[in-house]
């Protein structure tokens, strides 16, 4: 029989569930949670409890299925990669065919298949609700046409290599039940509890019904019919579990006694037509200047609190909705001396270990003197002097002493010198790694190296004296029993999706490697079960504490935005539930995600801090504003940045307290070892080297130049110009922010789908002038050229046209006929047409800007985005989205305009017997032109347009630029200079006004604690 019990928010079936589970023998019953803490919490009161997949198996193997080989997500993937493949070499994709190789296509097509896995669906049925689904152009036709092939594909793969992925578990799981049922057989529990789920997918509500025929089956879901905005993403269990299901009536408990303010919070959050009440100090809501100063406010807060003694470290929870946001929090809580139950983890990719090996295998294609190099940065990793005992410093004066051309000739060397022995057999067994082999060959190799190493047994020797510390020690043993295990698993996985015997490239192998290797995480420090608890927010089923809070409560951060899928939009997929086959779509996300919310709120008993920063990027989260409306005076508090030095509740704010006011006599007072400590900071600001972003090793020097290379855009150059750190971090270290597929219109793609247009446009009217009687037939054109290029970009994926880009692209549409009304004025008021249009340059073989400085060959690169002329004379114009540089950074940290203007006089006013006279910006958002450049000689060709003539000295003086040799100078010298401080090491930290925009570096350069806003006072607002 089947039993529902809907749970009110703030309420917990858990008392009743273990009691009911207690009254029985052990083993006849069992309790299915949803996550570890919920099975462990239930085991503490003696109760057998396990999650669904150990339920699944106990199922299977109460069948008489003893083993089902699961397959892991790459072996899914590798299984989808070649029916991708051998479908697309039949002809078989022709509308897939252009998206296979693009980044992340795999990724969501084997999440396709995850999820029409999960809806219980046969391919025929999914190629039969495709068939009925009205309304599909001819183009999405044939993609459900694909999709639905691909999926049986995927299906009949599985049956017949006879594995299993989740949703064949679960299916497999619901068969061997419907037989058991059948054959009037039993299964060896009387009662099964299922709590802390709040949704079930098809098949496990199709297990829990069968089950349910076999034995008693509680489902405790929380549910309040008066809250359906609450309990969205629940809607769908509940319906379909009420069609077989008892209602109970059970009174349950309040997980906690909350605090009035708290109880009417839970009680009434989402709910219709609320009266809103007076607030009690049980709700805080603050506001912080960014992420570091909001981790900051709440730790002190906890500090405080500790110190007080007014609560135990275990009764305060800090809550985030996503861990890799709040990265820091271990790092602060130490730094406070606040306990933390927070493990100190980190991927396996970016451990030292895994890094070195990474190194290795890059070598293995190399040959001659990059061979070499790359081994010279091998052996100069410090993990060396553990792995082989290897002198590194001797390993780099070899390689600095001479110019190797032979990888082998420098290792003897290195060998002979330093007599180190496992530096030999670690050549050896390099020879012997090929640069094609299959996976579990390069695995075997790398098991072997890993043996020759003896890493573990020699870094617990290392600590045993002394040597090393007990996290270090930790370090090295996690990841090399990670590595030994990801280096078992992965041949199973290639083996399983068909790939055991494919050979592959050693960079293929080490990419698949490190793929695997960013989901490992190393658990570096051993749990604190004593300190304050640090948790996701998607973990908080029945839990409870005295303090909560919140953190990161900003737009798409919490609720966290989901991206639409990219191969079915919420829209298709609003169809395709009316037609049977319900794909979750980002709608559900937000459904989810309030759920979460509404846990954290839920777990606090006395008090509750939500918490949040605002940017330029993101504002305070809806959640921010819906906890207002319950309350009559619920205020935001504005938390302050600085703070004195008696305020000073950690080692490092003390540190920077005493730097900030000069008392460096209290600095070298403080005891030894805490300057230290807390020093970096201060270094920072007293410009101590090795601080400053002044690099000064000549060998690294060398390293860091050959990185940067020779080849230069005006983006490139204008970063080092702008702040040197940032260029270092990202074109040394290449720290970009990821690029990902967005279905979205991100303003990146929004700027080159305009760009196309006006491309198009005005490739269709060169040399013409363009006239107010044409007007409506170019409009007509460039609404056409428009839908075109955005049918294109839609077909390559490269934008989705969801409800949001509906209403964007309307706004896009009247911008563009705002640039062509514009466009027109200019045309008609002045001589200059258009010639030329994306003219690349620096990039292939073709159209090469080579430019000396002081005795160095730099080759620049770029794209001009249109040359217009009158006469012999050329214009050239970029088009801005929303900004344009200002005048007064011409050929300072704005370079891209004299050099281009430089490139289109030497690429095509020369050999035309012109010469250029200056160039411009268009701004797209503000319709017209800015911030135009023309030479004080220029006659011929002047614009209609505002113009400036001048650049400004580093006094602010104005210097006339006269003509192109000019302006060939002065940028010469800028570039000679830029390239000096660059080969020099310089690589300071500059603060700007657009400092932390999109700065990859913001977080390391700490610019705000070294430059901070001396507004920031606690006020209430
Ligand atoms: S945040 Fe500002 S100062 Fe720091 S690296 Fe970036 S641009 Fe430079």
């Amino acid at each position: 029989m089947l039993h529902l019990l809907c749970v009110p928010a703030g309420c917990s079936a858990s008392s009743d569930f273990f009691a009911k589970a207690l009254q029985q023998e052990y083993g006849r019953s069992m309790l299915v949670t949803s996550s570890t803490v919920l099975v462990q919490k239930a085991r503490m009161q003696g109760v057998n409890a396990v999650n669904f997949d150990y339920l699944a198996n106990a199922v299977l193997r109460r069948c008489g299925r003893l083993h089902v080989r699961r397959i892991s997500r790459k072996a899914q993937e590798l299984i989808v990669g070649n029916i991708l493949q051998a479908l697309q070499e039949q002809g078989r994709l022709p509308y897939f065919e252009k998206l296979i190789a693009k980044k992340g296509f795999l990724r969501s097509v084997t999440s396709l298949m995850d999820q029409l896995g999960s809806c219980a669906v046969t391919p025929d049925e999914i190629a039969d609700a495709f068939a009925h689904w009205d309304g599909r152009s001819g183009s999405y036709r044939q993609k459900d046409r694909e999709s639905a092939e691909l999926y049986r594909e995927y299906i009949r793969y599985l049956i017949a290599h006879d594995v299993y992925d989740v949703a064949g578990m679960y299916r497999l799981a619901a068969e061997k039940l419907e037989t058991l049922i059948q054959a009037e057989g039993a299964l060896q529990w009387d009662t099964l509890f299922f709590m802390g789920f709040y949704q079930f997918d098809a098949w496990q509500l199709s297990i829990i019904r069968s089950l349910s025929r076999l034995c008693d089956v509680w489902v405790a879901l929380p549910y309040e019919a008066v809250r359906p905005e609450l309990y969205g993403a629940t809607e769908f269990t509940y319906g379909d579990l009420m069609r077989q299901a008892v209602l109970e009536q059970a009174i349950l408990p309040a997980g906690l006694q909350r605090k009035p303010s708290l109880q009417h919070l839970v009680s009434t959050l989402r709910a219709p037509e609320i009266k809103p009440v007076p607030a009690d100090s049980a709700i805080e809501i603050w506001q912080t200047e960014d992420r570091q100063e909001e981790m900051r406010a709440v730790l002190r807060d906890i500090k405080q609190l500790l110190r007080g003694q007014t609560v135990k470290a275990d009764e305060v929870a800090v809550v985030v909705r996503r861990m890799e946001d709040y990265s820091g929090l271990r790092a602060l809580c130490d730094e406070y001396g606040i306990p933390a139950q927070l493990r100190g983890s980190a991927t396996l990719a970016a451990n030292p270990v895994f890094r070195c090996l990474v190194t290795l295998l890059s070598s293995v294609s190399l040959h001659g003197r990059e061979q070499a190099e790359a081994w010279s940065d091998l052996l100069a990793q410090p993990l060396q002097r553990i792995a082989l005992g290897l002198p590194t410093q001797i390993a780099t004066e070899i390689a600095n002493a001479h110019y190797y051309t032979d990888c082998k000739t420098f290792v003897t060397e290195v060998w002979q010198k330093t007599g180190c022995t496992p530096l030999q057999g670690l050549w050896r067994t390099f020879t012997e790694l090929k640069p094609e082999a299959t996976v579990e060959e390069y695995c075997e190799k790398i098991l072997d190296i890993l043996s020759i190493a003896e890493l573990k047994v020699k870094a617990g020797q290392l600590y045993k004296e002394g040597q090393i510390t007990l996290t270090g020690f930790k370090n090295i043993a996690c990841a090399h029993d990670a590595l030994t295990l990801l280096l078992q698993s992965l041949p199973q996985d290639y083996l399983a999706g068909g790939c055991g015997n494919k050979k592959l490239s050693c960079s293929l192998f080490t990419e698949a490697l490190t793929e695997k290797a960013e989901g490992i995480s190393l658990n570096l420090q051993p749990e604190n079960q004593e300190g304050i608890a640090v948790l996701s927010a998607v973990n908080l089923e029945e839990a409870a504490f005295r303090q909560v809070y919140v953190l990161g409560l900003r737009e798409h951060e919490f609720p966290l935005f989901k991206h639409e899928n990219w191969l079915y939009s919420d829209r298709e997929r609003a169809d395709l539930t009316a037609l049977g086959i319900g794909l979750p779509s980002s709608a559900d996300g937000y459904r989810e995600d309030i759920r979460f919310f509404a846990n954290a709120c839920a777990a606090a008993s006395e008090r509750l801090v939500l918490t949040f920063f605002t940017d330029d990027e993101q504002g305070a989260s809806p959640y921010i504003a819906e906890v207002q409306s319950l309350f009559t005076d619920l205020k935001i508090q504005v938390k302050k940045t600085e703070r004195e030095i008696a305020d000073s509740l950690s080692t490092r704010e003390l540190e920077l307290a005493l730097a900030r006011e000069g008392q460096a006599d209290f600095l070298r007072q403080l005891a030894e070892g805490i300057t230290e400590v807390g020093g970096s900071d201060r270094k920072r600001l007293t410009n101590e080297t090795g601080w400053n972003g002044n690099l000064g090793d000549p060998e690294l020097l060398r390293q860091v130049e050959r990185q940067i290379g020779d080849r230069f855009s005006a983006s490139k150059l204008e970063t080092y110009r702008g702040c040197p750190f940032r260029f270092l971090v990202s074109y040394v270290w290449q720290q970009q922010p990821a690029e990902e597929v967005e279905e979205d219109m991100d303003p990146a793609r929004r700027g080159s789908l305009l760009h196309k247009v006006l491309e198009k446009f005005i490739s269709n009217h060169l040399g013409e002038p363009l006239q107010t009687s044409r007007q409506e037939e170019l409009q007509a054109e460039l609404d056409r050229l428009f839908s075109e290029t955005w049918h294109e970009f839609a077909e390559q994926g490269q934008l989705y046209a969801g409800d949001f880009w509906q209403h964007d692209k309307e706004q896009q549409r009247l911008l563009l006929q705002q640039w062509l009304h514009k466009e027109i004025a200019y045309s008609e008021a002045g001589s200059l047409r258009p010639a030329y249009t994306e003219m690349e340059f620096g990039r292939g073989s073709t159209n090469l800007m080579p430019l000396e400085i002081n005795g160095r060959r730099i080759f620049l690169n770029g794209k001009i985005d249109r040359i217009d002329r009158a006469g012999n004379s050329f214009y050239i114009t970029d088009y801005k989205s929303s900004q344009a540089p200002k005048k007064a950074d011409f050929l300072d940290t704005n370079l891209q305009l004299p050099l281009y203007i430089l490139a289109a006089d030497r690429l095509v006013a020369a050999k035309e017997g012109g010469t250029v006279t200056g160039g411009g910006y268009y701004v797209l958002k503000d319709g017209e032109r800015k911030e135009s450049f023309l030479f004080v000689n220029a006659q011929d060709g002047k614009p209609p347009w505002q113009t400036y003539s001048e650049m400004q000295d580093e006094d602010g003086n104005k210097i006339p630029v006269t003509d192109i040799t000019v302006l060939q100078e002065k940028t010469e010298q800028v570039l000679a200079d830029t390239l000096c401080c660059m080969g020099q090491g310089g690589f300071r930290p500059t603060h700007t006004d657009k400092c932390d925009a999109y700065c990859p570096a913001a977080k390391i350069c700490r610019y705000r604690i070294l430059q901070p806003d001396p507004g920031g006072e606690e006020r209430h607002e």
